[in-house]
């Protein structure tokens, strides 16, 4: 299969992937594209569409990241045009997949023993297991380390986990969660895959988010959830391990917010091209004209520094302030392009017949998840500068 030039990838920097790189994002291209028609409906309907999850795995995405799953072994940089290409078509689906491959797989196949990662990360790359990933609390969001409340008890060969969750993503219909408690024995944050159907687990989904509506977040309570010695992350000592699954994880949201930024170009050139003014499409006013070349400049900016983290996490040099960097700088250039593009939309900006008032609503969740923009910018602050703002 050929992969013709995006659009929003001006210059064409999609064609440093090898070739077997790009006959897998063009097959995941062809895949996505019908998934247009249905993500508005979903959206308003603030349902996740679970028809789209068995064709979404049959491209591979769902295990690409890891040895055992992986159908051939592509690098970061690949990795990130997909979350791109996924994002470009809504970024609900790109959530979905973040959490499935990135967080819940990502969590088991940073952290956990040979037999874990081969018992779980098959069954999650082909979708038979969903995931999710519960670190964010009530009381704790940027302050996810010190303010984490939830604990974790030994018995025997049992741990009893106490606390709660807040804002877990796919958590409403998944069937499992990597739930991050405190060890009460020695404080340290310790990660374990617990089953959804466990006594003790409550999850309540938490309704009228204007962003990401299509993504089922949930509140989780557990309340003396007993989970085995066995179904503890063997490599998860402390939070430094939970940071190690995240600093792959928000690489791969800088990409996905470049694709919400495509997205929302390439609707509003497709606008700009049918809506007329003063006798013309609008697409020939010079001022339309300066908001489109300023958003194109802005995605290919933030396509080169992604293409450079990824691969410095392909040559093994990616630090916690490097892909903090690339996700807080696209994510505010995406609320710069999503507003310029809803600009050029007019009042037809404002409703999602367009594509473009979703990408807009949606840019909100991504510049706030996975770390907001100003604890990313803390954790470049304290490369720079060698003292740490926050801790
Ligand atoms: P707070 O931490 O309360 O922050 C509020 C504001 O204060 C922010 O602007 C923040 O930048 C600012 N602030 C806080 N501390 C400082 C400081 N020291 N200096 C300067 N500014 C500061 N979590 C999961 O565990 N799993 C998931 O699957 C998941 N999915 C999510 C999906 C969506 C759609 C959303 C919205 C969130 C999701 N989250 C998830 C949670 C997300 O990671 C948190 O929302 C995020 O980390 C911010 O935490 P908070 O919302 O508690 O905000």
């Amino acid at each position: 299969m050929t992969l013709s030039q995006l659009p929003s990838d001006f210059y064409g920097m999609e064609s440093q992937l090898t070739a077997e790189e790009q006959d897998a994002l063009a097959r995941l291209r062809a895949v996505m594209e019908p998934m247009r028609a249905i993500v508005d409906e979903h959206w308003h309907r603030d349902e996740f569409p679970m028809d789209v999850i068995a064709p979404i795995a049959a491209t591979g995405v769902l295990g690409h990241s890891w040895e055992e799953t992986q159908t051939f072994p592509g690098s970061a940089v690949y990795r990130g045009w997909a979350a791109l290409e996924m994002a470009r078509v809504d970024a609900s689906l790109s959530t979905f997949v973040g959490v499935q491959n990135g967080l819940a797989a990502g969590s088991i196949g940073a952290c956990g023993s040979p037999e874990q990662r081969a018992e779980w990360l098959p069954r999650l790359a082909s979708a038979e297991v969903l995931g999710a990933f519960g670190l964010t609390e009530p009381l704790s969001g940027s302050d996810a380390a010190r303010g984490l409340r939830t604990t974790a008890r030994r018995e025997g060969d049992e741990w009893v986990l106490d606390g709660a969750k807040r804002w877990i993503g796919n958590a409403t219909f998944a069937d499992i969660v990597i739930i991050w408690a405190k060890d009460v024995a020695d404080g340290q944050v310790k990660g374990f895959i617990v089953p959804t159907t466990s006594p003790g687990l409550t999850r309540t989904k938490i309704e009228r988010k204007i962003a990401l509506r299509m993504v089922q977040n949930a509140d989780i309570v557990l309340e003396g959830v007993r989970v085995p010695e066995s179904l503890r992350l063997q490599r998860a000592e402390s939070f430094r391990d939970t940071a190690r699954v995240l600093r792959l994880t928000r690489a791969e949201v800088a990409w996905a917010a470049v694709g919400v930024m495509a997205g929302a170009y390439e609707a509003a050139v497709r606008y700009t091209g049918e809506r007329e003014q003063f006798g013309q499409p609008i697409a020939g006013h010079q001022l339309v004209q300066d908001l489109l070349a300023k958003s194109l400049g802005a995605i290919t900016a933030c396509i080169a520094l992604c293409v450079q983290v990824s691969r410095m996490q392909d040559e093994d040099r990616q630090d916690d302030a490097h892909s903090a960097l690339a996700k807080a700088y696209t994510t505010a250039r995406m609320r710069e392009v999503v507003a310029w593009c809803r600009e050029v939309c007019g009042g037809n900006g404002i409703v999602t017949d367009h594509d473009v008032a979703r990408f807009f609503a949606d840019a909100e969740a991504l510049y706030s998840y996975e770390g907001t923009f100003q604890m990313n910018q803390l954790i470049v602050g304290r490369a720079i500068t060698g003292r740490a703002a926050f801790a």
